[in-house]
């Protein structure tokens, strides 16, 4: 069976490809993410999907335009439930993808995500399969995602920090951000909701100009998935 496969970044790919493939499946990826800002970012995970291709030659297909305009057109990001909408974008476009190239089914590495909202990706994926007339193949994968991440890890593929929209970037730093530019730790609320603490001694010990006692630009939090 030919399967498209909505992938957002090569990190929920590496283990759920293999599964796939172990059932029969023939994979096909579709890179199609709007949702990814800002265009740095966006660049750095479509990378990161190349790099995966270079030990898994998995064929992609890539829309490479940075899709912020086009985001903001599809998403309510003032009310609360953009995700629902950024998850309708995407899937509508890879149902439509997969009815209009003759694809069998599709499915989204959303889900095999923790981080994600699994049972509305789930109905959302029954809905469009219905509406477009093509198969969805639902999977849930969640409990490769350790694994997959592990591969990906291994791999030396970007790992990135937050899910994916400028909102979401802002949601994960919030209560780093002022406390990285000054140097110090998280204050305990900053401690409660992020993953990530400062070590301000650790990077002033890697800055180039610790010796010469400048204040200099410290080195990116590390990036450890969180969507
Ligand atoms: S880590 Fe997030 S962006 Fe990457 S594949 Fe998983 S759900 Fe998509
Ligand atoms: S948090 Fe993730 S799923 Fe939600 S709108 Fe942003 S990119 Fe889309």
């Amino acid at each position: 069976m030919n399967l498209l496969l909505h992938i957002c970044c090569a990190c929920c790919l590496c283990a759920p490809v293999q599964e796939l493939r172990k059932e029969g499946f023939s994979v096909t990826g579709l890179f199609y993410n709007p949702n990814i800002h800002p265009l740095l970012e966006f660049r750095r995970r479509l990378k990161a999907l190349r790099v995966f291709q270079e030990s898994d030659p998995i064929p992609v297909v890539y829309y490479e335009e940075y899709g912020l305009r086009e985001y903001l057109k599809h998403v309510d990001y003032e009310g609360n439930d953009r995700c629902a909408d950024c998850y309708m974008m995407r899937l509508r476009f890879t149902a439509a993808y997969a009815k209009k190239n003759g694809f069998d089914a599709f499915t989204s590495t959303m889900l095999f995500s923790v981080y994600q909202n699994h049972e509305q990706l789930k109905g959302f994926s029954e809905k469009l399969a219905h509406e477009a007339g093509v198969a969805f193949v639902y999977r849930d994968y969640r409990y490769l995602s350790d694994c997959s991440h592990e591969i990906a890890k291994k791999k030396m593929i970007y790992r990135q920090g937050y899910c994916g929209c400028i909102f979401s970037e802002f949601e994960r730093y919030q209560d780093t951000t002022r406390e990285l530019y000054k140097g110090g730790n998280l204050n305990e609320q900053g401690k409660k909701n992020s993953r990530y603490v400062f070590d301000s001694k650790r990077a002033l010990q890697r800055c180039d100009c610790f010796d010469r006692g400048k204040g200099a630009s410290f080195p990116a939090p590390p990036s450890d998935t969180a969507c």
